[in-house]
């Protein structure tokens, strides 16, 4: 055969195994033939492990580096922005951080130590830390917020890319009334008074949605003064829960501030054309505790002097609980440290909504009597 013959043989014989034999035959004896793999798509990932038995354990996590912040193990949100496909917002003026995920919408507020999944508050001590344009979350907002196992080396810390471990059941959730007070009254009906034996304040200046002068021109909550309330009050007046729940926060660590702490904080929100940042509105509140119930509910007690020891994050409570007892810390008898102004001021907030802007005063005092009057 000269050569040309050959070739074509060669030739006619390839097209013959082309033609009939099993395509993955011909790959697995024909390497030649094989078409090259794809490279694998990694747009935020970072080059994955060997593929070895224990790195494939490990596949699906990737490495974000960290650093400790007061003991506490904390990774930057733009790190985290890029290897877990988070998206976030952080409105500087307010000191408010939104991490969004999916359907999963968290928010933490600077210098205060809470944490919203959804509008309902997670048994989490945690906060943002802000330093020259750099956010960074402490590693418990990853694991407990986003649901990821978080597993820290020596170097950095391996991050599941996406959520599994199980976060806090959420129930379904529940349909609020909007502007519909027997709706409200109803909603609410599981919840009792924060003061044994006091009524709803006979001054419609101490009820939710009264004007204030400063602090976004509104109270939020709700005052439970001496004789306003029927009964005396003082700093040995116990705060109790005013139904079962979760803490969530509790301010054992709290410190007053000084007068001039105090106004100057009052200076930032007045230069913020009377809107008071939200996390200046915080520090107003005083050493508190925060609950959360079922339906979305979250009750707040606010300008304690004391919290009772056994209120910890993460502790349930039930209705009629000691968490604390009355006190003006927060306010300006406060900051100036006398006695005057003891009060206690209770808020109820439903999947992180205030509840009072459909709302008259003369309905907002009936919807609050019918609920904690009883
Ligand atoms: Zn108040």
């Amino acid at each position: 055969m000269g050569r040309p013959t050959l070739l074509v043989a060669v030739a006619i014989l390839s097209v013959f195994l082309w033609m009939f034999v099993p395509f993955n035959l011909l790959n697995q004896h024909l390497p030649w033939l094989r078409t090259p793999e794809k490279p694998q798509e990694q747009t935020a990932s970072p080059p994955r492990p060997a593929p070895s038995k224990k790195a494939e354990k490990l596949s699906a996590k990737v490495e974000v580096p960290f650093r400790k912040e007061d003991g506490v193990i904390t990774f930057r949100l733009s790190d985290l922005k890029e290897k877990l496909r988070i998206d976030y917002d952080y409105d500087a003026k307010e000191g408010l951080l939104t991490i969004r995920q999916g359907k999963v919408h968290l928010t933490m507020l600077r210098e205060t130590p809470v944490l919203s999944r959804n509008g309902v508050y997670l048994p989490v001590e945690a906060y943002p830390i802000i330093r020259k344009g750099e956010i960074r979350i402490p590693s418990v907002v990853v694991e407990e917020g986003l649901g990821r196992q978080v597993e820290i080396r020596d170097e950095y810390a391996l991050i599941e890319q996406n959520a599994s471990v199980p976060v806090m059941a959420e129930p379904k959730r529940l349909e609020v009334p909007k502007g519909d007070a027997r709706g409200l009254i109803d909603y609410l009906s599981f919840l009792d008074t924060p003061i044994r034996g006091a009524r709803v304040s006979t001054k419609d200046s101490h009820l939710p949605g009264a004007p204030r002068p400063y602090r976004n021109g509104v109270h939020e909550g709700l005052d439970y003064f001496s004789w306003t309330s029927r009964i005396s009050i003082d700093s040995r007046t116990p705060v109790i829960a005013v139904a079962d729940g979760v803490v969530v926060r509790a301010d054992h660590d709290y410190q007053e501030m000084s007068e001039a702490e105090r106004n100057r904080y009052l200076q930032i929100g007045s230069q913020n054309g009377g809107q008071t940042p939200q996390y200046i509105l915080d520090k107003m509140r005083g050493r508190s505790v925060w609950i959360q119930h079922e339906k979305g509910v979250l009750s707040r007690y606010c300008h304690l002097s004391r919290i009772h020891g056994d209120i910890t994050v993460g502790k349930k409570v039930k209705k009629g609980e000691v968490v604390g007892y009355v006190g003006n810390s927060g306010t300006s008898d406060g900051a100036k440290r006398s006695n005057a102004g003891m009060h206690l001021h209770l808020d109820l907030f439903i999947y992180g909504e205030w509840l009072w802007d459909d709302f008259t005063p003369a309905e907002r005092r009936h919807i609050l009597q019918s609920i904690l009057d009883r």
